[in-house]
């Protein structure tokens, strides 16, 4: 076998043993539209069903803050089950990438790296958990970083720092937004740290909250999207989907002045067909909730989040190096070892 040969080969049994092993099973869940609601709490059933019109101009007051959601919500053994990993794997957008006629990206170099440590909050985790979680991130040596600081990375071939997390807050609204979410921020901000803010962004749009989130962006923290209406994407067909997806984009370049590289899932629901990879093409990541420990291949790079340990963020940092390094560690040493 000739050197161009393997050189050609390694990637793809390295990112073939990637999807074989991660992204799959619990990437999709068995049933999207029975599992809609991760970010939501089971405690709270009563709110599980955000009003869906564009005149409840305070969607983004977010029920779905309150409590941490169990990874186990995702259960391997009640997902894998007829998923067939050759055929998840195929669906990936590596491949439907590489597979679709046009693409033009060959300087963006394949990779295949663990997702930043990703943390997922809501206004109720409040201002004095994001000072302690502030405090702890300093104190275990952690550094903070955007999935806008992760792109010039992943176009460079490299992967991020082993120590680095992303922290995020959804449901910031474009046309309402509620007091806490700025002292959650700033709280965060003065130390030094950056965060990264989803917005819904339906409505009529409300400028000076968009000065306050191009401020947001000049020091560093990062602007994405939540859609515009906080809908069950994995529901919608392609017009919706389109709507929601490109809509958001169009709105947020439109008024930031810049336009933003994530597209962070409602409810983290991503679908098992691709439709939501394929339709998010002009995002660079895509971020749900199972899964996603690992990212390979091209764009758009679907990555996964955990949600806090309200009581203790020590726990919540000892959560996410559970979830994020024991299993991406293992595995990437495995890929190391093989080759
Ligand atoms: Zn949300």
């Amino acid at each position: 076998m000739n050197r161009l040969f393997l050189r050609n080969l390694v990637p793809t049994l390295v990112l073939l043993l990637v999807l074989a092993n991660e992204a799959d099973p619990r990437m999709w869940p068995a049933n999207p539209s029975q599992t809609t609601d991760p970010e939501l709490s089971t405690n709270t059933p009563d709110k599980r069903h955000r009003p869906r019109s564009a005149s409840s101009s305070r969607v983004q007051d977010p029920p779905d803050s309150l409590l941490p959601v169990q990874t186990s919500a995702y259960p391997e053994s009640s997902l894998a089950g007829g998923i067939d990993a050759g055929k998840a794997a195929s669906e990936l957008p590596v491949d439907r990438n590489v597979e679709a006629p046009g693409f033009s990206a060959p300087s963006v170099p394949a990779i295949a790296c663990a997702t930043p440590m990703s943390l997922m909050l809501h206004s109720a985790f409040g201002e004095e958990r994001m000072e302690a979680l502030a405090q702890a991130i300093l104190e275990h040596g952690w550094q903070t970083m955007t999935y806008r600081d992760l792109l010039p990375l992943s176009q460079a071939g490299e992967c991020p720092p082993e120590r680095a997390v992303i922290v995020s807050i959804d449901d910031l609204g474009t046309d309402w937004l509620r007091p806490d979410f700025k002292r959650m921020i700033q709280a965060f901000n003065e130390y030094g740290l950056v965060v990264v803010v989803g917005v819904v962004v339906h409505g009529p749009q409300d400028e000076s909250i968009w000065a306050y989130l191009s401020q947001l962006e000049a020091l560093g923290n990062e602007v994405a999207s939540h859609s515009v209406d906080h809908l069950n994407l994995p529901l919608l067909d392609a017009e919706g989907l389109a709507g929601q997806v490109d809509g958001s984009y169009d709105t947020i370049c439109l008024n930031l002045g810049k336009c933003p590289v994530t597209l962070i899932l409602p409810f983290g629901n991503i679908d098992p067909e691709g439709r939501i990879l394929a339709a998010a093409n002009a995002y660079s990541f895509v971020v749900g909730i199972p899964g996603g420990h690992r990212f390979a291949g091209m764009p758009p790079y679907y990555l996964g989040r955990i949600p806090p340990v309200n009581e203790s963020q020590d726990q919540t940092l000892a959560s996410l190096e559970a979830s994020f390094r024991h299993e991406a560690g293992e595995l990437l040493a495995a890929v190391e070892g093989d080759d």
